[in-house]
């Protein structure tokens, strides 16, 4: 297990700089990131000199074990009877709440709760953990390399055997299995098996439909290792390919590669995002590439930073993320290629290492 030690340190010094007194954490892979407490309910309560864990009897035990430096806290589900009291004899007067995260719901228990019983007021607070979390710890990146290499086996494992007639979803499952016995945890998201049309549709869930030679084949898939998770995805297409897959496909590798190359240390999520945006539309499909070009991941499948038209992200040394440009074209299908890669030595390091085709 990992030191949350500098995380609660680098935590609280954003929390003096917001002018609260306390955190309520509620998000499940901030709560995991700043305890080292895995299970899969509870809260965390952290001031200047405290680190509380609420959580309900079932995870009492673990959350000893996993949280030595936390103070374990029992919780019902009747938030009114527990919360006043954990943080009543605390003088807290502002306490932040992880605003992407509580329920509309959850916000009023809480209000109404400390209204009747203690003085402390509810600060919305954007993203605190969540860029904590965006530069990876040498024991993050370690994991994240072997969630990428299991991904990696599973992917060149399928391509020597996936053959024209089998369906989409006896592919997805091959996938899953061997993610699964190359020491994947449960699998971070559904796999995405597509081919033809269906590869027009970015995230569509693998169907009965039979594979057939010469379409393309989106295969998008993760492995998650020690809580972090990868994600890859290739394109490939079975026999010969027309000329129109070539330039489809030979367009998004370009655009790819070019991003991969250009990203640099200090550029903008934006700034990244049109290095690829760029190469397509120059090509005639900029229409075609509905979606950012990454998103960061660790914990969690898709957090900061975001690549992508609108994102002011700054990319920094050890953030991890992917570069997945994409183009769709309804009734034919798509091209989506993907890597995991870092920030090392102000550029970016490819972590992924499945074969990537070419077509040409
Ligand atoms: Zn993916
Ligand atoms: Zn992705």
């Amino acid at each position: 297990m990992m030191s949350t030690n500098s995380r609660l340190q680098r935590l609280r010094r954003g929390l003096a700089d917001k002018n609260v007194d306390a955190f309520f954490v509620s998000q499940p892979e901030n709560r995991c990131y700043l305890s080292g407490f895995d299970g899969s309910a509870g809260y965390l309560l952290i001031t200047q000199e405290k680190a509380v864990l609420a959580t309900d009897f079932r995870y009492l035990e673990q959350a000893d074990r996993q949280a030595p430096g936390y103070e374990v806290f029992r919780i019902t589900n009747k938030i009114a009877e527990w919360f006043p009291k954990l943080i009543g004899d605390l003088n807290i007067r502002k306490l932040g709440f992880e605003a992407e995260n509580i329920t509309f719901a959850l916000h009023q228990q809480m209000k109404d709760a400390l209204d009747k019983q203690v003085k402390t007021g509810l600060v919305p607070l954007h993203s605190l953990v969540e860029s904590l979390r965006t530069v990876k710890e040498p024991g993050e990146m370690e994991r994240i390399k072997k969630a990428a290499a299991i991904g990696d086996a599973a992917y060149e494992h399928v391509k020597d055997i996936i053959k024209p007639g089998v369906t989409e979803r006896q592919v997805a499952w091959e996938i899953e299995k061997c993610l699964r016995e190359g020491g994947s945890q449960a699998v971070p998201f559904e796999i995405i098996v597509t081919a033809g049309p269906n590869a027009a549709l970015p995230h569509a869930r693998p169907s009965g439909r039979i594979i057939q030679a010469g379409e393309p084949i989106v295969i998008d898939m993760g492995a998650r290792f020690d809580g972090y998770a990868s994600d890859l995805t290739r394109t490939i297409c079975l026999g010969k390919p027309d000329d129109k897959f070539k330039k489809v496909y030979g367009i998004v590798l370009e655009a790819q590669l070019a991003a991969i190359s250009a990203i640099v240390e200090g550029m903008s999520g934006h700034e990244a995002d049109n290095i690829a945006r760029t190469v397509i539309g120059k090509a005639g499909y900029g229409e075609t590439f509905g979606h950012g070009l990454g998103h960061g991941i660790g914990l969690a499948t898709h957090e900061a930073p975001r690549l992508g038209p609108a994102s002011a992200d700054i990319l920094t040394q050890g953030m991890v993320f992917t570069v997945e440009p994409g183009i769709y074209l309804p009734g034919w299908g798509g091209v989506r290629i993907e890597d995991l890669t870092t920030i090392k030595n102000g550029k970016l390091e490819v972590v992924s290492q499945a074969h990537k085709e070419k077509y040409d």
